[in-house]
């Protein structure tokens, strides 16, 4: 096939939210680009509770009804013992239809030029000289070709093998990712606007278990548990005991599992001219687990680095993308990792006085104006047996 003959700039794998991002701004700044998808369609499957906040999604788009299910207008917690913390914030996100944004992200990088191309899956790098690689190797149709460029940026989701083949170690220790799994839902009772968590040893050890609603009573309800926590029980299963709690009448339409990188900074991200980006270079918010907006930032980073190279030919600004992340407008995920290391060592009961803190502390308080890390530290500050577990946050 022509397209696979041809020498690229870059070479892009995997076309989530983290590729369309990077070969977009590429292929824009007129480079010549080739995006790789291994599945027939872009965007399924998909394994995503897909909110994602207004103020990080006009970053790079705005808001189109043809790819959101439902606006979010706030959000409300539970703890264990039932407290409920309700922070009504009108307009503050969205839950997107992925499958139709994704593809959607991938359009809008091959109208800026970049070349798509579905069922073909990258299977290795190509090495050159001096530890740089010159190409991608390609399974389509049942044949491997090698399809030679410059660059290379690795966006092939939280399985990426691209870093492992470029010789970083980007393997995660089992503290370090969260076991997901979801079911789209019909028939859920409650606000319909307003995305709702719940935590605690017995619903989700380690993590949380949310219900995004999608309009019409459908609603994305999920969970994120550490293995190293959870003992012998799958996330499937903790999933079912609360459904047939809280949501016996409502029904499945589909099922999903997967996984998110829950990690702090230092992971390798660069190894000479292949750059990671988005859950293959394990960027996400390693609270939340979020990482829609964080991919396509990262992607657009990686590509814009690139971009400085093949521009300039200085091998300095593929080395400098780590800094730049880390010193940039994402560098609040360093402390959100802190954030989750005490959250990790709360027992039921402390989640419980925390509920009721944040109740007392967010009660008619202007949502906007509302620095989680000054809300975290006045929570610590609050009570001392949260002192102890949390020092290290203020
Ligand atoms: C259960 C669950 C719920 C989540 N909910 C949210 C949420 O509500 N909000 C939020 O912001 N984030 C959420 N996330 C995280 C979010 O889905 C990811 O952070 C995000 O999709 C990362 O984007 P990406 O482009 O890096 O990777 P992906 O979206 O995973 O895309 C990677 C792409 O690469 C392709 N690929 C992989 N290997 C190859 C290969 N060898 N060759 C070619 N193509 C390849 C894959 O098919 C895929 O299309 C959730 C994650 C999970 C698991």
């Amino acid at each position: 096939m022509e397209l696979l003959d041809r020498q690229y700039d870059t070479v892009v794998i995997g076309a989530g939210p983290a590729g369309s991002l990077a070969a977009g701004t590429l292929a824009g700044s007129g480079h010549s680009v080739m995006l790789l998808e291994k599945h027939r369609e872009v965007g399924i499957p998909l394994c995503c509770a897909e909110a994602v906040s207004l103020k990080s999604l006009e970053l790079f788009c705005r808001p189109d009804p043809k790819w959101i299910a439902s606006p979010i207008n706030g959000a409300v917690l539970y703890s264990p013992d039932g407290t409920e913390v309700a922070v009504p914030w009108p307009g503050v996100g969205y839950v997107l239809e992925r499958k139709l944004f994704d593809r959607w992200l991938t359009q809008k990088a091959a109208g800026s030029g970049a070349v798509v191309l579905v069922n073909a899956e990258a299977v290795g790098l190509i090495p050159g000289p001096d530890g740089y690689f010159t190409g991608v190797k390609v399974l389509y149709q049942d044949q491997v070709h090698n399809v030679t460029c410059r660059t290379i940026i690795g966006a092939d989701g939280v399985e990426s093998m691209t870093g492992a083949w470029a010789g970083l170690d980007t393997a995660m220790k089992p503290d370090e990712l969260h076991s997901c799994a979801q079911y789209l839902m019909s028939g859920i009772d409650g606000p319909g606007d307003m995305v709702r968590f719940w935590v605690g040893k017995e619903t989700a050890p380690g993590g949380y278990l949310w219900v995004f609603p999608k309009g019409e009573g459908r609603a994305n309800v999920g969970l994120g548990i550490l293995g190293t926590m959870a003992g012998q029980k799958k996330p499937g299963e903790y999933l079912d005991q609360f459904l047939k709690k809280h949501f016996p009448r409502a029904r499945i339409i589909e099922t999903m599992c997967g996984g998110t990188p829950a990690m702090e900074e230092d992971h390798p991200m660069v190894s000479r001219n292949v750059l990671l980006a988005g859950d293959a270079a394990r960027l996400t918010d390693p609270l939340s687990g979020a990482g829609i907006a964080i991919a396509m930032a990262s992607g657009q980073m990686a590509a814009r680095q690139i971009s400085g190279y093949l521009k300039t030919g200085n091998e300095q600004a593929l080395g400098d993308y780590p800094a730049l992340w880390w010193s940039g407008l994402w560098k609040d995920i360093k402390y959100h990792a802190k954030v989750r290391r005490a959250f990790l060592k709360l027992e039921d009961d402390d989640m419980n006085r925390i509920a009721r803190l944040l109740s007392k502390l967010l009660k008619d308080k202007d949502p906007s104006k509302i620095n989680p890390i000054d809300v975290a530290k006045q929570v610590v500050r609050s009570d001392p047996g949260l002192l102890l577990l949390g020092r290290h946050l203020l």
